[in-house]
């Protein structure tokens, strides 16, 4: 839902935003790092955070990885971050099918990476696919039809740098054809930043490509959905006025908290510039906006 609002101020006084919350929950790459590389003060800033006594939460979109691999990325930035604290859009599609009592006998399809997959072990959900299956090539020779698994009850779709044709038509044959078969994606993000030279596609164009066969709408499980922030509500027992949503994009990470009806502040250290958050097209206004999570500790209100 994107609802026009007043222009997103300033951050001038950071105090005053710190203690109108008892949660921040951060969206990870553009705000904590950047690819492998940490951002300048995050460590302090977070710090201070915890020295205050704000629960901290980490969300990511990006599902390549599992809760635990983020835990050992966040080790070896150097910060004290546990898994526990840690939602990327890969648990989330596990705690989405556990949610539902996804049936034990049925299978998760994964057009996706090892973090979906580790997820789904956890979760004891059985799986196949993943980022080694589909290289098989396509004998399209008269007659030729591909198998598919019946007992698929589920097709989970994330970033998959192995995605090819025959994960289409895997997937389109368990969605169109086994009854009731779910389309789930973990995020429909339109670009990422594999590398610093330029934008890539990313997890939305193999979202877009199994949605274009299918002509079915996926569910999504990933910010700016709603599931992972009331799980989050649930889990810890906050109320999500007390939680301000922190992120450097607007259609996931700002929506993702104003659909939540947290407050919202926009960092200008990742993918959304200023002149961007200013465009008149733009419709999505977070609350405040500032250049990195660490301006917390260095604005001094006036
Ligand atoms: N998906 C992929 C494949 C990514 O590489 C990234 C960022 O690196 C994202 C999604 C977005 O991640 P986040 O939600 O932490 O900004
Ligand atoms: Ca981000």
């Amino acid at each position: 839902i994107v609802t026009a609002r007043a222009s997103a101020e300033k951050l001038k006084d950071p105090d005053q935003l710190i203690d109108s919350v008892k949660t921040f929950i951060f969206d990870c790459d553009g705000v904590i790092w950047k690819g492998d590389k940490l951002i300048d003060g995050v460590p302090e800033t977070l710090d201070m955070l915890r020295s205050k006594g704000k629960r901290l939460v980490f969300v990511t979109n990006n599902s390549t990885k599992s809760r635990k691999q983020y835990g050992k990325k966040f080790e070896t930035l150097g910060l004290d971050v546990s898994e526990e604290e840690i939602f990327a859009s890969s648990f989330a599609a596990a705690a989405y099918l556990k949610s539902i009592d996804f049936p034990k006998d049925k299978k998760v399809y994964v057009v996706g990476e090892d973090g979906i997959l580790k997820e789904l072990e956890l979760a004891g959900i059985q799986y196949l696919g993943g980022p080694v299956y589909g290289e098989k090539k396509i004998e399209l020779k008269p007659g030729y039809m591909m198998e598919h698994d019946e007992n698929v009850g589920a097709v989970v779709v994330g970033f998959d740098q192995y995605f090819n044709y025959y994960k289409v038509q895997y997937a389109t044959l368990c969605i169109r054809e086994n009854p009731g078969c779910l389309f789930i994606a973990t995020n429909r993000d339109a670009v990422t930043h594999l590398t610093d030279a330029q934008e890539w596609a990313g997890g939305g164009s193999m979202v877009g490509a199994i949605g274009g066969s299918t002509q079915r709408e996926p569910l999504v499980v990933g910010k700016p959905s709603t599931f992972m922030m009331d799980y989050l509500a649930n889990k810890f027992s906050i109320s999500k006025s007390q939680i301000c949503m922190v992120g450097d994009r607007l259609d996931t990470d700002i929506l993702f908290g104003q659909n939540g009806g947290c407050k919202t502040l926009l960092v200008l250290s990742g993918v959304t510039s200023l002149s961007m958050l200013q465009n008149p097209d733009n419709l999505i206004q977070p609350d405040f906006y500032t250049n990195k999570i660490s301006d917390f500790l260095s604005i001094k209100a006036a």
